[in-house]
């Protein structure tokens, strides 16, 4: 399958992260979770270079041609990078899936890259995470 996504490893957005891949057609992408998803690419030195050597062994092995970038709202590894709350997540968030395309791009140029936000929903009903959403 030369799909990749990328995401975070908090099992509460799995079934979005699948309903997404079946969405665009690709159920059986391959997956790298690991917590806060694109976080570990946006520190530079060697949690960086990791990630991209993972990356980079999904994309040759696998042919990989378009990546599924994915972040969530409220996301632990993300508070616990930031020391906590109190901060807009949903921009953050956004900022670092723009600068992490960016980087992917950079390093795999035939790969596609396509970013998504997961939003956490207090409504009436409860408190659920909706559909992942697209980011420009
Ligand atoms: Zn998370």
């Amino acid at each position: 399958m030369n799909a990749l996504l990328i995401g975070c490893s908090d099992g509460r957005i799995s079934a979005r992260l699948d309903a997404l891949l079946r969405e665009v057609g690709a159920p059986d992408a391959n997956r790298l979770l690991v917590p806060g998803g694109a976080l570990p690419l946006t520190r530079p030195g060697a949690e960086r270079r990791v990630a991209l050597d993972c990356i980079r062994e999904i994309v040759d092995v696998h042919d990989v041609r378009v990546i599924y970038l994915v972040s969530h709202q409220e996301c632990a590894a993300y508070e616990r990078a930031l020391g906590g709350l109190g901060f807009d997540q949903k921009e953050l968030l956004e900022r670092d899936l723009r600068r992490v395309k960016t980087l992917l791009e950079t390093n795999f140029p035939g790969v596609d890259v396509r970013s998504y936000v997961i939003p956490w929903r207090e409504d009436g009903e409860g408190a659920a995470y909706g559909p992942a959403a697209p980011v420009d």
